[in-house]
């Protein structure tokens, strides 16, 4: 996975913040990297982006090339994926820009229980891959051939959007942030290989 964010900065912090401004370019809204504006916030989450995110993106990039494995290779979308928290006030937890060339997938790891990253990763997928934003016929088509593919639930033939929208269902930390502040510090025990997901928490 080649990487469009580039600083010549050295110290945590401002390779975190010169991350999260790189982002702002790829994002649909740059207020969804709305971190960048909150001065006395930002430092413990930039220190901790500007240390750990190569290794989140590596993980999130095993996931896509998991999703690649189920296209053949003129079907799969050319995209790019980004760890990132995710301003609160817009109530996403994962966004695929289609505007962008490569297409980016924005995922807030901060959200969800590390266990069930690749989930949201596959359904950002779907998106890319049916070029699409919304949730209708042909990103169900998408996203159950996914499903298949990894293991996952499928979604019910008929899914309507409101059912797409949250599936395959993944569970929500209480605390978005904590994460981008160094909490969950043994997350990589936690990441599951797609294809040998467990079924979701009732
Ligand atoms: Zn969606």
């Amino acid at each position: 996975m080649v990487t469009v964010i580039v600083t010549t900065r050295t110290d945590a912090f401002s390779r975190g913040l010169d991350y999260l401004y790189g982002l702002r370019s790829l994002a649909p809204v740059a207020d969804l990297i709305g971190i960048i504006d909150d001065r006395e916030g930002r430092a413990a989450v930039c220190t901790w982006i500007g240390t750990h995110i190569d290794s989140i993106n590596a993980q999130l990039g095993v996931y896509v090339q998991a999703c690649d494995a189920c296209f053949l290779p003129w079907e799969r979308p050319s995209l790019q994926v980004f760890a990132t928290p995710l301003a609160s006030a817009f109530q996403v937890d994962g966004v695929c820009n289609l505007q962008t060339q490569p297409i980016t997938l924005l995922i807030d790891v901060g959200r969800l229980i590390p266990a069930d990253w690749g989930r949201l990763v596959v359904h950002e997928y779907a998106h890319a891959h049916a070029h699409a934003p919304g949730h209708h016929v042909a990103f169900g088509r998408s996203l159950t051939h996914l499903c298949l593919g990894l293991g996952l639930p499928l979604p019910p033939p008929s899914a309507d959007a409101a059912t797409l929208r949250t599936h395959p269902a993944y569970r929500c930390t209480p605390n978005p942030l904590a994460f981008w502040r160094g909490a969950v510090a043994d997350w990589q025990t936690q990441v599951m290989v797609l294809g040998e997901l467990p079924p979701p928490a009732p």
